[in-house]
């Protein structure tokens, strides 16, 4: 059954946003490739330095003069609020728009993350006037205050992974708290978020607040970064480019900058967990978006006396997987994004094999109905904790098993990880539960589920080499407003 046919959809040449409409990029052209079938979808009209340069002091005018900081902070609560309904009212255009650029399926796209996309603008809609600052101080001749005031031009730079949704979060809390956002989203795919934009102005935001800019990391990203009118940068992506941006945010500024960097996050199932409940969690974990998703839960942890049942189970779900372009409906595992990136996953499983891994399934590419970089979800037992396939992010659909005796050495495998994004902790035992919460070096610990919920106000971000700072939750939002101190004495 066919979700929609990608062939029908067709992209406008100018997809560069800046002024509060599209505009051709006169950069260099980038091919960018369906992930689902490897066929060139379009080239990408990057910035120039010029554009890039004009993108930014668009949105440092768009700071100034329209006054966004200043509207009444009910009054952008009131555009927000009407841009997100417009995003689920879009679906039918916005869906097919996402779905057919990267790797994420056309169910889940419509199950999740257009919803989610608004939801997460609706939520920080709602702290739009919420926080003005504090009295800090008083005495009868002395009034102290905290006045939370905006950065100014705020350059967000997304991932590849989760287009709209990974976007979203960068893009709404700023907003709200009023700065203006020029947007570099991956150049593997650049689309969707276009379509954004003009939903954007359509609910009203004056043009400039939000700007796009298109490009690959060297030629736009850094020097969007760079940009003296930048005055913080968020970021998701990778440890090493997360690392890189730091750097450049250092010899610019310095300026804050806030990261959402890889993982390799540990899933722990003790003997006491529902077997069942707890195998089913720990596959979808690792299959969601084929792996590609910076919480995968990509290293098992099992306890000895249960290991067997938890195996049998998580290989009878990966089996049941369905492989195949993301516009299909019957499709459960979509595809790696690139060729390249299939490669690197392969090559690692591949290494792992040769120091003495053990395939349970999988172990390379996937059968799908097309040609295309589908990988099959892997299970490999006999891997060494100091090995490449346990300590690195594979970004694919692929799972070491490791088992343990007792707790502490559960604890000590998860924790001897450079990150520290996420965990997930499988047990009947609730003090159990309350110790492995402690005990665990991750942003985030699931127990007894994995993967976010809708709640917003919970925040997201990593530990150790994962990341510095949050997305979504008050953090998120107050991270995009600088102190000011008054001290008014009369
Ligand atoms: P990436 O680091 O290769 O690229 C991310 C973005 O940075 C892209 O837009 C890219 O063009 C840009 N970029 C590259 N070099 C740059 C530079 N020097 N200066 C400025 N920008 C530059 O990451 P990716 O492959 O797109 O995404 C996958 C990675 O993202 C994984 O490591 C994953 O774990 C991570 N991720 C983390 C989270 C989180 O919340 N922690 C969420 C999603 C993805």
């Amino acid at each position: 059954m066919t979700g929609f046919d990608p062939d029908q959809i067709s992209l406008p040449k100018a997809n560069n946003f800046i002024g509060g409409r599209r505009v051709e990029g006169r950069g260099s052209a980038i091919i960018v490739r369906r992930p689902s079938d490897g066929r060139v979808q379009a080239e990408l009209d990057s910035v120039d330095a010029d554009q890039l340069a004009e993108a930014v002091e668009d949105g440092q005018a768009a700071y100034k003069k329209s006054g966004w900081a200043q509207t009444d902070p009910r009054g952008r609560m009131k555009i927000l609020r009407h841009w997100a309904d417009l995003i689920e009212a879009d679906a039918a255009k916005l869906a097919p728009l996402e779905a057919l650029g990267s790797t994420r399926t056309i169910n889940e796209i419509n199950a999740w993350d257009l919803s989610y996309t608004a939801e997460t603008i609706r939520f920080f809609a709602e702290w739009a006037d919420k926080f003005g600052g504090e009295v800090a101080a008083t005495t009868p001749d002395k009034l102290g205050l905290t006045i939370a005031e905006p950065y100014g031009v705020v350059a967000a730079i997304a991932p590849w992974n989760l287009p709209l949704v990974m976007a979203g979060w960068k893009i709404a809390p700023a907003i709200a708290a009023g700065n203006c956002v020029v947007l570099k989203p991956s150049e593997m795919t650049p689309f969707s978020i276009v379509r954004l934009a003009e939903l954007a102005i359509e609910a009203g935001l004056p043009a400039g607040v939000f700007n796009i800019v298109q490009g690959d990391g060297r030629s736009v990203g850094d020097p969007l970064v760079r940009r003296p009118e930048v005055a913080k940068v968020t970021f998701t992506g990778s440890t090493a480019t997360g690392a890189a941006i730091m750097t450049a945010c250092a010899q610019t500024g310095p300026k804050p900058v806030t990261l959402e960097l890889g993982g390799k996050s540990p899933q722990i199932v003790f003997a006491d967990a529902t077997v069942d409940k707890a195998a089913a969690l720990v596959a979808r974990a690792i299959t969601l978006n084929a792996g590609q998703v910076c919480v995968a839960g990509s290293r098992l942890l099992v306890q000895d006396k249960v290991a067997d049942q938890v195996i049998d189970r998580i290989l009878t779900a990966f089996t049941a997987h369905r492989a195949g372009p993301t516009w299909a409906t019957d499709t459960t595992l979509g595809p790696i994004i690139s060729e390249g990136q299939l490669d690197r996953i392969d090559g690692i499983v591949k290494r792992a094999i040769t120091a003495g891994a053990e395939v349970l399934a999988g172990g390379g590419r996937a059968t799908a109905p097309q040609e295309g970089s589908y990988f099959a979800p892997t299970l490999l037992t006999n891997v060494a904790q100091k090995s490449e396939a346990v300590q690195g992010e594979i970004f694919g659909p692929v799972l070491t098993v490791q088992t343990f005796t007792d707790e502490d050495e559960a604890y000590a495998l998860a924790n001897d990880s450079a990150y520290g994004l996420a965990a997930g902790v499988h047990t009947g035992d609730l003090n159990r539960a309350l110790r492995a919460t402690r005990s665990l070096e991750a942003g985030t610990v699931w127990v007894n589920r994995y993967g976010r919920s809708n709640d917003f106000i919970l925040p997201t971000g990593g530990y150790k080499q994962s990341g510095i700072g949050k997305d979504l939750g008050r953090e998120a939002y107050m991270a995009n407003l600088k102190t000011k101190t008054a001290l008014i004495e009369f």
